[in-house]
């Protein structure tokens, strides 16, 4: 694999879907939420209840829609969120280790495994 072709690489992320994360900068910060999907190609995230926008939506009654006022969230940064363990209950940075043959992400404070 080449390094220089940035088009195709996909980024490395600390966390993935089904993680419990929190915000450390922007306008959501401080706010907690589980990992909804992770996009690797552009190394953002999308996190339940964080970076809500109310978007106008128009109705639609051929396709069932509602019009109105929906809020949704908006994939942020990956670089903005950390992970939250579950364990001692804080942001904390992962590590990695081999538990039974397998790589297991673990928190960097508390040392628990944080992969379900
Ligand atoms: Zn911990």
């Amino acid at each position: 694999m080449a390094k220089t072709d940035k088009t195709s690489a996909k980024k490395k992320l600390h966390t993935k879907t089904g993680d419990r994360v929190i915000v450390v900068s922007g306008k959501d910060k401080g706010k907690q939420g589980n990992v909804k999907s992770v996009n690797l190609q552009d190394g953002t995230i999308l996190v339940d209840g964080v970076n809500v926008v109310t978007k106008a939506q128009k109705a639609n009654p051929m396709a069932g829609i509602q019009g109105g006022l929906n809020k949704i969230a908006k994939p942020i940064d990956a670089s903005k969120v950390m992970v939250c363990c579950l364990s001692c209950e804080k942001a904390t940075r992962v590590g990695h280790v081999v538990k039974d043959g397998k790589k297991v992400r673990v928190c960097k404070k508390c040392g628990e495994v944080i992969d379900v």
